[in-house]
């Protein structure tokens, strides 16, 4: 089918383009991209008064298949995608089993290929069951399809072992992405260790849980000579460590979540569960400075860390709930509201964090652009709808969202993968 997209502001940050083009979308590929174009037999989007970007892609996202698909599937968790405006999500290996070997990446490839409507790309553990002992079959697993390793949820403790998959990513140029956790110094810790931490009477996750790990993985990957992405940075040390490494010209690109922007530990004055999330939030000082080092330029990517878990799990006391938040549906918006319509960042700004920088750290070549010869993978943005989120509209299969009730401004309004539109908002039709 070919697809022509018309009158839309089309921002592209791998070219610098921000203008008013039309795009033409043949065989899953983008052919044509000029100020207009006239051709006949082909499906006509109007996006007079939006903005097409190239789609956006989350490399921080926890489906469940296999194993607890009571939580979510690949097909809930690739709707939830679409919806949110992803065209591609790169999905974390604590599954049922663990995706450490070629069988559970390849489950999930073909899975997704026949229900899922948008690219998914599974992330290989590090260690066996994500135990932090034995290394995993890296070269095996880079080529049955994973695109990146991983033990996200646990830190990898061991320091050689670490080492070693550092090194062996180098040379497979397959990226470690790291959860940076010293689980001895969180010790069974359900929030952010400070102030609140003791006002409320629950065991804090100290800041140097984080910073610590950071440091030694910097300096590992300093030494291997290899890139390293540190997932969810949440605190204000991390935040400096990382900018002093990349001074250095040390290859670490970094993440960070709107949940960690948005949300502080103030915030757990009812025991919300929904706000329970690895690594938790954090202080006031600790946002601010996420913020800082979003406009700065030291954070290189947003990223959901989209964790479903159903309504009984969280439905617990707080130190019982399950860690995590579910992301894909409101992260886009609450990007939009909270950095671009309150100016703290550009909206090319934004949509390089979210579209060109995951594509580049993870090696997708010909996504995270719009250019002839690229993937018609496209996100539109209407920047002047405004929404209250409502858990209840949600495609994942669960609800743990904490901005239920929230109202933003600026939403997804149409995901097209590979030229096919698998997701249209009403208010694409409206807007007109
Ligand atoms: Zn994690």
């Amino acid at each position: 089918m070919r697809l022509l997209i018309k009158n839309g502001r089309v921002i592209d940050p791998s070219s610098k383009t921000d203008d008013t083009l039309d795009l033409l979308i043949e065989k899953g590929k983008i052919v044509d991209i000029k100020a207009k174009i006239e051709t006949k037999g082909a499906k006509v989007i109007d996006a007079s008064n939006l903005v097409v970007t190239p789609g956006f892609i989350d490399m921080h996202t926890h489906l469940r298949e296999p194993g607890q698909e009571d939580k979510e599937t690949i097909a809930t968790g690739a709707l939830a995608a679409a919806k949110g405006g992803f065209t591609s999500i790169a999905c974390m290996p604590n599954t049922d089993p663990v995706n450490d070997n070629r069988g559970v990446t390849e489950y999930i490839l073909s899975e997704a290929k026949k229900n899922a409507l948008v690219n998914i790309f599974p992330i290989a553990s590090i260690t066996k069951d994500q135990a932090g002992k034995e290394l995993i079959d890296m070269a095996d697993l880079a080529d049955a399809g994973a695109i990146a390793f991983s033990d996200d949820g646990f830190p990898v403790e061991d320091s050689q072992v670490m080492r070693r998959a550092l090194e062996y990513s180098r040379i497979l140029n397959t990226p470690i992405i790291d959860h940076c956790e010293d689980k001895k110094l969180s010790n069974e810790g359900v929030m952010h260790e400070g102030y609140y931490s003791y006002f409320f009477g629950l065991k804090g996750i100290p800041a140097s849980s984080e910073e610590t790990m950071v440091a030694r993985d910097i300096i590992l990957a300093k030494k291997a000579d290899v890139p390293i992405h540190i997932a969810h940075l949440s605190v204000k040390g991390a935040v400096n460590i990382i900018k002093e490494a990349k001074k250095k010209n040390v290859k670490v690109t970094t993440e960070v979540t709107p949940h960690h922007l948005f949300l502080t530990d103030s915030h757990l004055e009812n025991y919300d569960t929904n706000l329970k999330v690895n690594p938790p939030l954090r202080s006031k000082e600790d946002a601010q400075a996420l913020i800082k080092a979003v406009k700065e330029g030291v954070v290189d990517v947003f990223a959901t860390d989209h964790a479903p878990h159903t309504l009984d799990e969280k439905d617990v006391e707080f130190d019982k709930a399950p860690f995590g938040i579910n992301g894909l549906e409101t992260a886009v918006s609450l990007f939009l509201d909270k950095l671009v319509t309150k100016n703290v960042i550009s909206l090319q700004k934004f949509i390089g964090m979210i579209s060109t920088a995951p594509a580049l750290i993870l090696g997708l070549e010909n996504k995270g652009k719009i250019c002839v010869g690229a993937d018609a993978d496209i996100t539109i943005l209407n920047l002047h709808k405004e929404i209250v989120v409502d858990v209840n509209t949600f495609k994942s299969k669960s609800k743990n969202n904490p901005f239920q009730g929230w109202k933003l401004r600026g939403i997804p309004a149409m995901t097209i993968v590979g030229g096919k539109i698998v997701y249209s908002s009403a208010s694409l039709e409206n807007f007109k």
